[in-house]
């Protein structure tokens, strides 16, 4: 049995990984982790009987406590509670899909604790990628990415050994509003942002993929993942949404993963690595598809691309500007608070107002992340 955790289980990412452990017989959940929805950790905590699990919010935790009396399973809250599940000695393997910086904390303290990650929360690594990777080569612990891009390139690194990556092609889907020029979106609606033409998903990384900021929290998680430079990483539009990404060698040879959209495939193979396992599902009908094609993103429209690398490139403390100011913003637009241009007018504002650090310790990153939401509240009164 292969023991695990699952920080966000009732989210889109920890809801399809459960459907994982459901299509096998051999993955046990010990520890389930959310935010507040009590209704569906309640029906998880029935169908998977995890010995432990913990919500963010304390009042809901008590209540959880009392719907499940009849189960032998501890209730938990709070950070503390996160970190429990996320390092409980059986668990071997944690799946990080809550969603933002909350997930640094749990992160760096399971893989003190040894366990392997099966990295969605791609927030942690932008913020705090020169903390975790370090660690992880102490630890010795394997850092498995769930992202289906980073997946795509992970699988396209099989069996090369130690031959050196040329360029990653980190493909993208263009979003909802792919073509469209500035002017375009300056009365861009929720609902409109909410449509991704390809991906399901979760509501913040659905507007980020709109603004293309999710491609650049990638650009950079990326940058961790496969150690290349900001220069070997280059964006490439694929509106199908087939190949997932790809890595070209010194000779020129790209090697490229396709599929389907499903994050089944890439939780899976995270879970399983380096073994494949049968998975229920759609499969690539080129004849159907007919043509696959190819675009370069418009990093005027996009801004929130452009400025990615430009964070990335300087280091330190940016990328946490960079990344919370974001989180706020986005918050704001999915509470109707702000305009849809405005997300990136707000990130480019805590940039302009932060003051460098270059090496921020985790302590930095969190008090960086408060003071970015700080800012930002004093400026958009
Ligand atoms: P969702 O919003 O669907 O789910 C987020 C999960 O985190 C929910 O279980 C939520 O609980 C939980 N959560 C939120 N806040 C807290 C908190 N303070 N403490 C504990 N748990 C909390 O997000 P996604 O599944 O879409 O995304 C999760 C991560 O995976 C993100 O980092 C995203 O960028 C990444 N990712 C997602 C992809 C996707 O296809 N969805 C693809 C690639 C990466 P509750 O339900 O109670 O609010
Ligand atoms: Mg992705």
């Amino acid at each position: 049995m292969k023991k695990i955790a699952i920080l966000g289980s009732t989210g889109s990412i920890g809801t399809q990984t459960l459907d994982v452990v459901r299509n096998n017989q051999d993955l046990e959940v010990i520890s389930l982790v959310a935010g507040s929805n009590i209704e569906k950790l309640e029906e998880q905590i029935r169908e998977f009987h995890p010995k432990v699990v913990a919500l963010w919010n304390d009042k809901s935790a008590q209540e959880l406590k009392q719907r499940v009396k009849d189960i032998p399973v501890e209730v938990l809250s709070g950070m503390d509670g996160m970190i429990s599940c996320a390092t409980l000695s059986d668990v071997k393997i944690v799946v990080t899909a809550v969603v933002g910086m909350i997930g640094i904390l749990p992160t760096v303290e399971a893989i003190k604790a040894g366990k392997d990650i099966a990295l969605a929360n791609k927030e942690t690594l932008v913020t705090a990628g020169h903390i975790i990777m370090p660690l992880v080569e102490k630890y010795k612990v394997a850092l498995l990415p769930v992202d289906s891009e980073h997946s795509a390139i992970f699988q396209a690194l099989n069996g090369e050994n130690n031959n050196k990556i040329s360029r990653i092609l980190l493909t993208a889907s263009g979003g909802p509003f792919r073509g469209k020029k500035k002017k375009d979106l300056e009365n861009i609606q929720l609902e409109d942002a909410l449509k991704h033409p390809n991906w399901s998903m979760g509501r913040k990384i659905t507007i980020d993929s709109s603004t293309m900021v999710n491609k650049g929290l990638e650009v950079i998680e990326a940058k961790w993942l496969f150690h290349v430079d900001f220069e070997q990483i280059e964006v490439v539009i694929q509106p199908q949404s087939v190949i997932h990404s790809m890595v070209e060698f010194a000779d020129g040879g790209i090697i490229a993963q396709l599929g389907t959209p499903d994050m089944r495939l890439p939780i899976q193979y995270a879970l399983y690595y380096p073994e494949r396992r049968p998975l229920p599902g759609d499969r690539v009908d080129f004849y159907q598809l007919s043509q696959l094609t190819f675009e370069k993103p418009d990093l005027e429209t996009f801004k929130g691309l452009k400025l990615a690398y430009q964070v990335g490139k300087t280091g330190g403390s940016m990328p946490t500007v960079y990344n919370a100011a974001n989180e706020y913003a986005v918050a704001k637009f999915l509470k109707r608070e702000i305009k849809y241009p405005e997300i990136i007018e707000m990130i480019s504002c805590a940039l302009d107002a932060h003051q460098y650090i270059s090496n921020p310790s985790v302590q930095d990153i969190l008090e960086i992340e408060q003071e970015t939401y700080r800012n930002l509240q004093e400026k958009w009164k």
